[in-house]
């Protein structure tokens, strides 16, 4: 059967560049950074080059990043440590973060009675600014912002210059979840100062399971996970170093070839929207075309299906749920709830996210088993 993955929201392959790097460097290093002798700073070598090179990218100072065990880890840490470290008494958010923000937020919300205020998006996933002004103007305390870079479900860009200069203005702190921004943007911290970010390898073609946080200087940190002085202390434990060997070097490819990249995937986005809309003429995006990510397409349908991901699947086509009422183990998109009326939630909806290893011939079969299934 063929396969088709359009699921690269959610993860993406190993670039097999990424492999083949990353053996060589099991193969060749199995110190611990930690360790003085030479088998250690061969290890601790590894780490450091790998921090320079991703600092590199985002033009940080080295000092400035923090390896995790991933993005949902590098949320909590920053939030958890914006409350119990940096006094933050308000944070505003919106309902359509991930849940690694949001539950993350519920939690000190529970825990420490911080003030949590929403800002009000619109029905295609844009923040509302000038609300996201008022609010600030009327936030007590130290208030820190947290809002997404580029919604993961719809896709849905934030500005963040313009965030970042209304938390100037009121000398709020500003986080955002740059998980699907990172490797797919430039992304340039010096010209757009955002105090706190994310990163996460697995979302451009790194391993699983290892990503970052950026805290600017100055900001001290509290660490989560205790037992050792790793990462200047702000995270215990070993560090997994061939991890984030692999994800520096899935970054340097990533942006060695973002634009060709770029215009590579947009062209697929934009052809499997025209297929869709010359298949199926009632077919919606969920969210906004203009103002999108490049890679990441929310659809729904006016034809009747429960199961389409699963009929999907059947037919060797990884995709994401996107619909807001998908019975199952899933309670159903929080994004989609937010931005659609009640009467369009209940039709199918689907995400298709592509990378530069998927293909017009992909569109193709999809599109094509899509309209067997709708027949
Ligand atoms: N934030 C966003 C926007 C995401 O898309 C994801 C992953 O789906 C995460 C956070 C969590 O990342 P991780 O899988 O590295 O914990």
């Amino acid at each position: 059967m063929k396969k088709v993955y359009f699921d690269n929201a959610a993860t993406t392959p190993m670039h097999p560049e990424v492999i083949v790097s990353m053996v060589k460097s099991m193969q060749e290093t199995c110190g611990n950074p930690s360790s003085t002798h030479a088998f250690g700073r061969a290890a601790k070598s590894l780490v450091e080059t790998a921090r320079k090179s991703i600092a590199k990218h985002l033009n940080v100072s080295s000092s400035e990043i923090i390896f995790t065990a991933g993005a949902s880890e590098a949320n909590n840490l920053i939030l958890h440590n914006a409350v119990c470290n940096l006094n933050v008494k308000t944070i505003i958010t919106s309902r359509i973060e991930h849940h690694a923000v949001l539950h993350s937020i519920e939690k000190l919300y529970k825990t420490y009675q911080i003030d949590v205020l929403i800002v009000d998006v619109d029905t295609k996933g844009f923040i509302d600014y000038k609300h996201l002004e008022t609010l600030l103007h009327n936030a007590s305390g130290k208030t820190l912002v947290s809002l997404m870079y580029a919604n993961n479900e719809i896709g849905t860009l934030l500005d963040c210059d313009k965030v970042s200069a209304l938390c100037e203005k009121f000398d709020a702190l500003f986080h955002s979840d740059t998980v699907q921004g990172i490797g797919h943007y430039a992304i340039d911290l010096q010209k757009t100062p955002i105090d706190f970010i994310v990163a996460s390898a697995h979302k451009f073609h790194g391993p699983k399971g290892v990503g970052f946080a950026y805290f600017k200087k100055g900001f001290g940190i509290e660490p989560l996970i205790f037992g050792g002085s790793q990462e200047k202390g702000a995270r215990a434990g070993t560090e997994n170093v061939h991890a984030i060997f692999g994800m520096a070097a899935a970054l340097d490819l990533a942006y060695a070839h973002l634009e060709k990249d770029k215009q590579h995937v947009f062209g697929l986005k934009k052809y499997m929207i025209d297929q869709l809309q010359s298949t199926f003429e009632s077919v919606k995006i969920n969210g906004t075309f203009e103002g999108a990510s490049y890679n990441i397409l929310s659809v729904r349908f006016n034809e009747k299906s429960d199961l389409l991901p699963f009929q999907l699947d059947l037919k060797g086509i990884a995709c994401s749920s996107g619909s807001a009422c998908q019975s199952g183990s899933s309670a159903g998109s929080h994004v989609l709830q937010t931005i659609l009326p009640l009467q369009e939630q209940e039709k199918p909806a689907i995400r298709f996210s592509f990378s530069h290893f998927n293909t017009k011939e992909e569109v193709d079969y999809v599109v094509s088993a899509l309209k067997a299934i709708f027949k």
